[in-house]
């Protein structure tokens, strides 16, 4: 099995502390590679995430990663939050620009990811191994595809090691992507996000916000099997380990699991790999 990692979000009630629990136990059988815990702009899981980033350690001896974001945020923010984490023991960041909250309008002090990983260097100079975001549906705000890989580009040359894709159901899209980076002259991994589905109406609004497309034959199927929740399940466990056996057998270095802090939708696909 080719290196996993998997990702968390920051639990902020004791209801969804015990849920991370039970799915960082549960995921921890598989031996990934790190996980990560996510960050939101603008400071409202400011103390989460390292709180998160702490307790996986701790309690799980799992390697965590916290992701980190300039929008929203001064560079002194930033500079506290790197001087915890190093002093937390992380050795992987990823990072991104966010997306500012609505009503909030001051866009902090860095304006794109690419000057936040220019920053994390300048400020901790290889301590850290940088992964960044790449689209190969193409961002939603990018210009053009052209315009994207332009600022993928400014993000490798800033510093990044490794990149983790949005996630696609569509593996052509990150294969050529994963072409057009290697024409432009950058070899660093780029790891596919995969994003196991369970509940079709929440996936479909995810995709609507973060401009992933869902195959309308998957869509069409998914509808078919309304409130049969057993089948919905079957059927998305099916499709996207499908969607990973091609990712690998096309040579994926690794795959990143969007969890959503469940472990069973994950492990159902991890199921049928092996
Ligand atoms: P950037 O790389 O800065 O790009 C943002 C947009 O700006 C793109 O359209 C790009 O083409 C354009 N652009 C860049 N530079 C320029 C320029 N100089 N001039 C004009 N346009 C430019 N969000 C969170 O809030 N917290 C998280 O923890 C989080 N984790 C994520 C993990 C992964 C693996 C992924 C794929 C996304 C994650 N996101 C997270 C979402 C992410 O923050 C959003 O997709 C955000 O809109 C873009 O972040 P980025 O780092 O890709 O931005």
């Amino acid at each position: 099995m080719l290196p996993i990692s998997f990702e968390f979000y920051p639990p902020k009630t004791d209801e969804q502390r015990a849920q991370l629990n039970k799915t960082a136990a549960r995921l921890k059988q598989q031996s990934p590679d790190y996980v990560s815990v996510t960050f939101g702009a603008g400071g409202s899981t400011l103390s989460h995430t390292p709180e998160a980033i702490q307790h996986l350690r701790g309690e799980y001896g799992l390697s965590a990663a916290p992701h980190i974001t300039c929008m929203g945020g001064s560079r002194e923010e930033i500079r506290g939050l790197l001087k915890l984490y190093r002093a937390l023991g992380a050795r992987r960041l990823v990072t991104l620009r966010g997306d500012l909250p609505s009503g909030m309008v001051s866009p902090g002090d860095l304006r794109y990811a690419n000057e936040l990983v220019e920053f994390i260097r300048a400020e901790t100079g290889d301590h850290f191994h940088i992964e960044v975001a790449a689209y190969p549906e193409m961002h939603p705000q990018a210009r053009d595809a052209h315009a994207d890989l332009a600022n993928f580009k400014r993000k490798v040359e800033a510093g990044a090691n490794g990149a983790i894709t949005q996630y696609f159901y569509n593996a052509d899209a990150y294969f050529r992507f994963v072409e057009d980076v290697r024409a432009a002259g950058l070899d660093i991994p780029i790891v596919p996000g995969i994003m196991p589905i369970s509940n079709f109406s929440q996936i479909r609004r995810f995709s609507e916000m973060c401009g992933a497309e869902i195959p309308r034959w998957i869509a069409q199927r998914m509808l078919a099997y309304g409130d049969d929740t057993a089948s919905v399940r079957e059927f998305g466990a099916e499709v996207v380990a499908q969607l990973c056996r091609r990712l690998i057998e096309g040579g994926a270095p690794g795959l990143h699991f969007y969890t959503l802090n469940l472990a069973k939708p994950t492990l159902n696909v991890i199921a049928k790999l092996s």
